[in-house]
């Protein structure tokens, strides 16, 4: 059992096949959540995986669940899951990789004839990246029931498209409840996103748990005013007032050590025409780092330097927090399984602490979740030139099959 190995070809193969829907100039790939690109990535997995004998389950917000069945179909299955949407400028492993590692492990097992006691489960999560609906694990995140069906089929996107309305234009507004399906316990692949096993020349990260995020918008109230005859001294330039906000964010995000993050990556300007002097913005932000106390300290000080800045511009500075997650742990006994299943391959590992959210963290509330990483070039992700090697895209896949076979028992094939 130990030789089982999955055919490192065939998953590079089709990781790349999947890559060139909605392909970019760059070579990256841009398939938002439900965009038609996402549908045709959805539809390719679908045949792929029942071809390789599953049987398909699409629930209300567009989950997909692909189940190769096991010697008692009654037991929960063993999933391994990801998700195929990208950023509007990704590149061809976030997430796609963890989907086609999960597809390769059941070809795998088909090709050695392997039946297993328990099913084991492909899943494709909605909306991971949040790029186009917020917020991020949209998919994950309705089935361990964090939010209700009606509240992520409500989303919208910047031209108000709705989720639901998303889903029934590519066909996967599924009939299956949401989050009514048993799970026996849920692996995860993922590209690291980060320079740490690159740098250190590993393979496999086995994540142990994640740093705090805590996600917020800054409201700046200016006043409108013609953009030249106003004195400067007269002006309350919501601009100038979220350009300081932006500031603020990233002193904090530099002044708690190596384990702070921040960022401002999103701003919505109104009225957002040339002529008028803004008298609103609002700057999106998020705050993370590994101790929970220090965050609390992050918050504090940003929230200081929001009402110096009211003070001192005479603008209003609101900030309202709208989502957040982690500190938390994963399992220690999938962490366990999937250290000593690296171990056994021979690839060099680590413990690490993720920094980036995963539809493996919401899963951690309904059963067993274990995620683990593999090396990125240069450690970028979420970039048009995001590369994995074709040895550590297999050796992620490697270790998903043979845990996954740990938790699901062989009872028949493979020696
Ligand atoms: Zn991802």
């Amino acid at each position: 059992m130990k030789n089982l190995s999955i055919d490192a070809e065939r998953l590079w193969d089709s990781l790349m096949e999947m890559g060139k829907i909605g392909e970019t100039p760059a070579g990256g790939s841009r398939r938002l959540a439900l965009s038609r690109e996402d549908g045709e990535a959805r539809d390719l997995f679908v045949r792929w995986a029942e071809d390789a004998g599953c049987t398909i389950t699409v629930d209300r917000v567009g989950n997909i669940f692909a189940r190769r069945q096991g010697a008692d179909d009654s037991l929960a299955p063993v999933c391994i899951g990801s998700h195929l949407d990208t950023v509007p400028t990704g590149g061809k492993f976030d997430g796609v990789f963890g989907v086609m590692a999960g597809l390769e492990v059941l070809r795998t097992l088909n090709d050695a004839d392997v039946q297993t006691r328990t099913p084991v489960e492909v899943i494709v999560w909605t909306n991971e990246e949040g790029a186009r609906y917020s917020p991020v694990t949209l998919g994950s995140l309705a089935f361990i029931g964090e939010h209700s069906v009606e509240y992520a089929l409500d989303r919208v996107d910047v031209d108000g498209i709705s989720v639901r309305e998303a889903l029934a234009d590519i066909g996967y507004d599924g009939p299956a409840e949401v989050g009514n399906r048993p799970i026996g316990a849920y692996f995860e692949a993922h590209n690291e996103q980060g320079p740490v096993l690159e740098e250190h020349g590993e393979t496999i990260a086995v994540v142990t748990g994640s740093y705090s995020s805590r996600y917020f918008v800054i409201t700046v109230q200016g006043m409108a005013a013609h953009v030249g005859p106003t004195p400067m001294a007269r002006r309350k330039d919501a601009m100038v007032g979220a350009a300081r906000a932006v500031l603020e964010i990233n002193r904090v995000g530099n002044a708690y050590g190596e384990d702070g993050r921040s960022n401002a990556p999103h701003i919505e300007v109104y009225p957002n025409v040339r002529g008028v002097i803004p008298d609103e913005v609002r700057v999106s932000c998020d705050l993370r780092h590994r101790e929970q106390a220090t965050i609390d300290e992050m918050e504090a000080d940003l929230r200081s330097a929001l009402a110096d800045l009211e003070e001192e511009l005479g603008m209003g500075f609101v900030l309202e927090s709208y989502f957040a997650w982690g500190p938390m742990s994963f399992d220690p006994e999938l962490s366990e399984l999937l250290r000593n299943t690296a171990q056994d391959l021979g690839y060099a590992h680590r413990d690490l602490q993720i920094i980036a959210g995963h539809d493996a963290v919401p899963m951690t509330e309904i059963t067993q979740s274990g995620l683990i990483l593999i090396p990125s070039r240069d450690g970028l992700s979420h970039n048009e030139t995001e590369y994995s090697a074709p040895e550590h895209v297999a050796a992620g896949a490697n270790v998903l099959l043979h845990a996954a076979l740990a938790k699901a028992e062989i009872v028949a094939g493979a020696d």
